[in-house]
């Protein structure tokens, strides 16, 4: 994940690599490792063990033997994983802004972009996976940037389609912030289709959403793409 802010000029070399009409710009780049966003992990003990007892059912069905060895703890350990991969369902998205939103007069754009992005697509419940590239122009209002990351967290830990994935972390930060625009692009690979299906392993899919500026000025727009057309997948 990398994070650019604008106005903040603090590193001219790395912005380069990812900018490089800069000049024109004035971003820069946090070390997103300052931003560590903390991962949740709690079961449920009821849920896990009435899934457990399901998936071990559907390993019989698929013909396994699930009494051997290495099955005997498989079926609890899928159960917690699913649990981990639907986290979402149980957090606001909204109120994780609003616990850290900060009034501020700053009126550039704001990226973060290359968020790591694990999803699961309803229709097969199979991984989809990529990069998310998030902006916004504040209007009085800021928020921490690892709240963006965790935004996307909270809509991917969840059984989506990428469109509505990318229109929900859209609607968040506008609903929230109310910012003069927001961007939001998602490229991913799809596991459903790469593994399965028409098995094309290298097609990437690509959905953007905007509102307000970044619909209204094509200028703006262009800006921010060619901000994230930097170290595609
Ligand atoms: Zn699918």
């Amino acid at each position: 994940m990398q994070i650019l802010l604008g106005n903040i000029l603090k590193n001219p070399n790395i912005l380069c690599k990812f900018a490089p009409n800069l000049e024109l710009m004035n971003y820069t780049i946090l070390d997103p490792d300052e931003q560590g966003f903390a991962k949740i992990e709690k079961f449920n003990k009821e849920k896990t063990e009435r899934l457990a007892s399901l998936y071990s059912e559907i390993l019989g069905i698929l013909g396994e033997d699930v009494n051997r060895e290495g099955l005997l703890k498989t079926p609890e350990r899928v159960a917690k994983a699913m649990q981990f991969l639907t986290q979402g369902y149980d957090m606001d998205a909204e109120e994780i802004i609003r616990s850290a939103m900060f009034r501020e007069d700053y009126r550039q754009m704001v990226i973060v972009k290359d968020i790591e992005l694990y999803s699961m697509c309803e229709h097969h419940m199979l991984p989809f996976y990529g990069k998310a590239h998030v902006a916004y122009i504040p209007n009085h209002y800021i928020t921490g940037l690892s709240k963006i990351a965790r935004v996307v967290d909270v809509f991917s830990r969840r059984l989506q389609v990428q469109e509505r994935l990318t229109t929900q972390i859209k609607d968040c930060i506008q609903n929230t912030l109310d910012p003069l625009g927001v961007a939001v692009v998602i490229e991913a690979h799809h596991m459903c289709m790469q593994m399965r299906g028409v098995q094309k392993q290298n097609s990437i899919t690509t959905t953007s959403d905007f509102t307000g500026v970044f619909l209204k000025q094509a200028k703006t727009r262009q800006e921010f793409l060619a901000l994230i057309d930097r170290n595609r997948l």
